[in-house]
């Protein structure tokens, strides 16, 4: 499903690019051919270029944003701000050893799921290794 989904957007990103393209080379056509550039020859030189330029740009910004936005309320609803510096204690708190089988740990589990009301509490924290955290979410390959 999510291919799918991916794909549609691919296709409007890519529709909308062409309108802002073909916007932009009317604008500069009406410009050049009033200033009495021809576009059949270094006008279209300068305005294809631009606009599919400009439109790069422009799009590419408001791609960016989107993505920042997304990213922020999909993890700031959940994760706090010092999440790095609460996983880092929880991390030292157990050694750095995995609550399971005492490998080396570089995961902060938590034992109630963020999603499920737990906290970010030291408390509702147990680091585990890479094995033992997959095994606990089984969907997480
Ligand atoms: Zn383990
Ligand atoms: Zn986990």
């Amino acid at each position: 499903m999510k291919e799918i989904k991916d794909s549609i957007s691919a296709i409007l990103w890519m529709g909308l690019f062409a309108i802002v393209a073909a916007v932009l080379v009317t604008f500069f056509d009406k410009i050049f051919t009033s200033i009495g550039i021809n576009m059949n020859e270094i006008g279209g030189c300068i305005a294809y270029p631009l606009s599919i330029l400009i439109t790069i740009i422009l799009l590419g910004t408001i791609i960016q944003k989107l993505d920042n936005k997304k990213k922020t309320t999909d993890l700031s609803s959940l994760y706090p701000k010092n999440w790095y510096e609460i996983r880092a204690l929880a991390l030292s708190r157990d050694n750095y050893q995995c609550g399971n089988c005492h490998a080396p740990a570089i995961h902060v589990h938590h034992i109630v799921p963020l999603s499920k009301g737990g906290t970010n509490d030291l408390s509702n924290l147990r680091s585990l290794c890479e094995n033992c955290h997959k095994k606990v979410h089984p969907h997480m390959q």
